[in-house]
């Protein structure tokens, strides 16, 4: 058969038809599957032939999302999960133990840092953070019990970004997991497996979703590698919700048009704050002035839905722009229809201490906007006004 595209896979990706002949897919609202005799029942249960058995491990809903982010990914296999969070947690977890050690990007997200900083030590596993600005320094950091890399690019909410594929070529001289948080980017700005990643994580909670609705996640991959986190999923129990499930697989049909005006959106956003006087930096990765642009272009379709900048006046006029805004969502959520407003010192990385903020290129005055897909003119006028009333 010939390769679908994108959007045909997004659509068209489908869970069998029930005997109603349902244009689209049904919710299976059921915790268990029933089995046609004792015999059938030993087989699932030894693996042996496939097939639903109880919620917790497949579920029709579930395995759909699942096929369809494989396909959109180029990954061979993967597992949704029911938040973003349990998806970098299981991903690691699942093929981590005791004296491992995880080479880490130092920008990432925060609760994924708690993971490293504070609940794997517990079980000592170790990690050592590298910049992603700076990839001469990482070699050096691999150690002998080093299993894993793990990174975000673009990186939230600096939008660093990293060479995947020269980072997929380290991690295979080394023999090492390559796992990429590509929650930022989607499946459809960049596949991090078609540059050597081994296991491509996600928060589906972000722009897959995209309309603020739900939370999710999934961890693709090498189906080796799959093999163990199932088996760890199955008997831990973070497993997505077939609502959720189907919710998402219904938002990837619109992914790929969502993330076209998302994108458009964000580079007209950050050519306008580039030429506001009272706007000293602006980060984007499809601008020309951010420092890794030409990779950026290389390895994304579109420069993303995140654009980041540093108004003058520093924390006081920060927080007076947040304070003057009338129509942006002041939130911590990103990815959505609604344009939202974050001050990450403040919020999403407020636990970390001033110095660590500051290695990961949290100024105290950036503000991260997740541009949404209302009206430009409104968001920019939104955004105009509030720049203007907060003069100190
Ligand atoms: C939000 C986010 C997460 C966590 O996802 P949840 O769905 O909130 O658990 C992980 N990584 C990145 C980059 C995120 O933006």
């Amino acid at each position: 058969m010939e390769e679908r595209n994108f959007e045909t896979d997004a659509i068209r990706t489908q869970s069998e038809r029930t005997s109603f002949r349902e244009h689209s897919v049904p919710l299976y609202l059921t915790s268990s599957f029933v089995f046609e005799d004792a015999e059938q029942a030993r087989a699932l249960f030894a693996d042996e032939i496939p097939g639903n058995i109880y919620t917790r491990f497949s579920n029709p809903n579930n395995t759909e999302l699942v096929q369809k982010l494989c396909l959109l990914e180029g990954t061979e296999d993967g597992i949704a999960t029911a938040s973003g969070m349990a998806a970098m947690y299981i991903s690691m977890a699942s093929l981590l133990k005791s004296g491992d050690h995880v080479l880490a990007s130092r920008s990432v997200f925060g609760s994924t840092h708690q993971i490293l900083n504070v609940i794997f030590p517990k079980v000592n596993i170790s990690h050592t953070y590298a910049d992603l600005a700076d990839p001469s320094s990482w070699e050096s950091k691999i150690q002998p019990n080093t299993k894993m890399i793990f990174v975000e690019t673009p990186s939230n909410p600096a939008l660093d970004i990293v060479d995947l594929e020269w980072l997929g070529k380290l991690a295979n001289q080394y023999n090492l997991i390559l796992n990429v948080d590509n929650c930022f980017a989607t499946p459809y700005l960049q596949n991090p497996a078609k540059w050597g990643a081994h296991l491509v994580t996600h928060s589906a909670t972000k722009f897959i979703d995209g309309q603020g609705r739900v939370i999710g996640g999934a961890v693709l991959g090498k189906k080796e590698l799959i093999k163990e986190v199932r088996f760890f999923a199955r008997h831990t129990g973070p497993s997505m919700s077939p609502f959720n499930a189907w919710v998402l697989s219904k938002s990837l049909e619109t992914l790929a048009v969502r993330m076209d005006r998302h994108c458009q959106n964000a580079l007209e956003l950050a050519n306008y704050l580039q030429s506001n006087q009272e706007v000293l930096k602006v980060k984007y990765p499809f601008l020309a002035s951010h420092p890794q642009y030409e990779l950026a272009k290389k390895q994304m379709k579109h420069g993303g839905g995140i654009v980041t900048f540093e108004i003058k006046g520093g924390i006081e006029r920060g927080r007076k722009f947040l304070n003057a805004l009338k129509m942006l969502s002041l939130s911590a959520n990103l990815g959505d229809t609604r344009t939202v407003a974050t001050h990450p010192a403040s919020t999403t990385h407020s636990k970390l201490s001033d110095a660590e903020r500051l290695a990961v290129g949290i100024s105290p005055g950036l503000i991260r906007i997740s541009v949404g897909l209302e009206n430009m003119q409104d968001i920019m006028r939104d955004i105009d006004q509030a720049i203007s009333n907060s003069a100190l």
